[in-house]
């Protein structure tokens, strides 16, 4: 007798069958918006993930729709069904990731298993891209236009950010009064190469509001291989973060990424069958925050700058709204900015299209759903004066500046935590003060 070829999906039975066909969700899909087909609806998607479990359907004809998923759970925000959309796709992955032999699997689980989990790795590979940048090369490339001979890896250097100078933040380091809430602060991989700035300026916001902030040793969170259904490498990764992190006995786990705290929050349930480590994991998952998240729980202390004038607009990232419901924190604490206007942000929720590597897969789709957001990105900008748009995870950072740069619009793209460090400085400080270093 063959063995259940989908395992993790028939325990999701009942979630399945809780759609109703209703449609609600279909104009809050991005996906649905650009293609118009229901296959690539949630409502269509469900509906071949019933009939491939019921064997009416090959996986070959399921997979390229499912594929094209950005796993925004947009859907299930608005299904007046209660729908777990989320759980059922990634049940859908996992068993599909177990049935493929394929090269480009293989590919990527190496990725995921050996080079995100490798950060010495990634700040070489970091130093080499800011070297071609600030070198001119990167200039003499795309005027020449040497990479259009390959349009997908043109594609992927346009979504380069400029990749700042990187100050490394080192583990057992404590910054802010040791007499304070003890936060763990993780850092990440895409974050600290990337957006290493931002960082920085989260530990001056919690050590300003009287956090004692100290950096564990740590590793990569496995967000990515868990989008994609590779789950016993989350969960090998996540087993490592969990006893790395409660070494240093904190009251709070902070990320500043949105894609990876979603992940992060799954960990009671991902480790909940392993004795070992599965009460640990709970409670790495109970202290797991969101950088506005934590700031939001109490009265922000007094700013110092007064001297702001910045019309800025919030985009609301998937992994934020819809999955970890932090929803109005991030333009609570913006609207108490003196000096900082908030305009809104058309379908604020809405997928740009960045998720996860989507983008880097799927560079035609992810590209039509973002001119989506830059329309509204437009508006924001030319009839609302933002100049500046605002949001919570680099994934999306990289994805509207790609946006911005393309369209010539006159907008930057920043972290809520990097405006509310800016409130927190003298008006007189040009460059960012770096918290004051207390030995732990
Ligand atoms: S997922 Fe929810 S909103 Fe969408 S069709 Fe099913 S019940 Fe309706
Ligand atoms: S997760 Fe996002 S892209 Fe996927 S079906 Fe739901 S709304 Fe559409």
């Amino acid at each position: 007798m063959n063995p259940n070829p989908l395992p993790h999906l028939q325990l999701e039975l009942d979630k399945l069958k809780a759609c109703i066909h209703c449609g609600i969700c279909l104009p809050a899909c991005p996906t649905y918006k650009v293609t118009g087909s229901e296959a690539e609806s949630p409502r269509g998607r469900l509906y071949l993930m019933k009939k491939l479990l019921e064997g009416q359907l090959a996986p070959e004809a399921v997979k390229p729709h499912l594929d094209q998923c950005l796993a925004c759970h947009g859907c299930e925000t608005v299904c007046p069904s209660g729908v777990q959309y989320g759980k059922l796709l990634l049940s859908t992955r996992e068993d599909m990731a177990q049935q493929d032999t394929s090269g480009l699997r293989a590919f990527k689980r190496l990725i995921f298993s050996q080079v995100l989990p490798n950060h010495g790795l990634l700040v070489l590979g970091g130093q080499l891209l800011r070297l071609y940048q600030r070198s001119g090369l990167q200039k003499m490339v795309r005027q020449l236009g040497l990479l259009n001979i390959a349009p997908s890896l043109a594609h992927q250097e346009g979504l380069l950010p400029e990749i700042p100078a990187r100050k490394a933040l080192r583990a057992g380091a404590g910054f802010g009064d040791p007499t304070g809430e003890t936060v763990a602060l993780l850092t990440g991989c895409v974050m600290d190469i990337f957006y290493n700035p931002v960082h920085w300026d989260t530990i001056e916001v919690l050590a300003a509001n009287g956090y004692w902030v100290v950096i564990p040793e740590q590793g990569c969170c496995g967000a990515l291989a868990h989008h994609a259904g590779e789950t016993d490498i989350t969960r090998q990764l996540a087993e490592a973060l969990v006893e790395k992190t409660l070494k240093v006995n904190p009251q709070w786990i902070v990320v500043n990424s949105a894609g990876c705290g979603s992940s992060m929050k799954e960990y009671g349930h991902l480790l909940a069958t392993n004795s070992l480590i599965a009460e640990k994991a709970a409670l790495f998952s109970e202290r797991l925050v969101d950088v506005m998240e934590l700031l939001a729980k109490k009265p922000l202390a007094p700013f110092k700058n007064y001297a702001m004038h910045e019309t800025v607009t919030y985009h609301a990232a998937c992994h934020l709204y819809h999955v970890q419901k932090v929803k109005q924190e991030p333009m609570q604490l913006l609207a108490q900015i003196p000096g900082v206007t908030l305009v809104p942000l058309t379908q604020m929720e809405a997928c740009c299209g960045s998720a996860g590597i989507f983008n880097v897969e799927h560079p035609e789709l992810s590209g039509e759903i973002l001119d989506v957001k830059m329309e509204h990105l437009q508006t924001a900008c030319h009839q609302g004066g933002a100049s500046t748009v605002i949001t919570g995870n680099p994934g999306c950072m990289l994805q509207l500046e790609k946006g911005i740069q393309d369209s010539h619009l006159p907008m930057q793209v920043r972290h809520p935590v990097s405006i509310l460090a800016q409130a927190y400085r003298s008006p007189q400080s040009t460059t960012p003060l770096n918290p004051k270093r207390t030995p732990q």
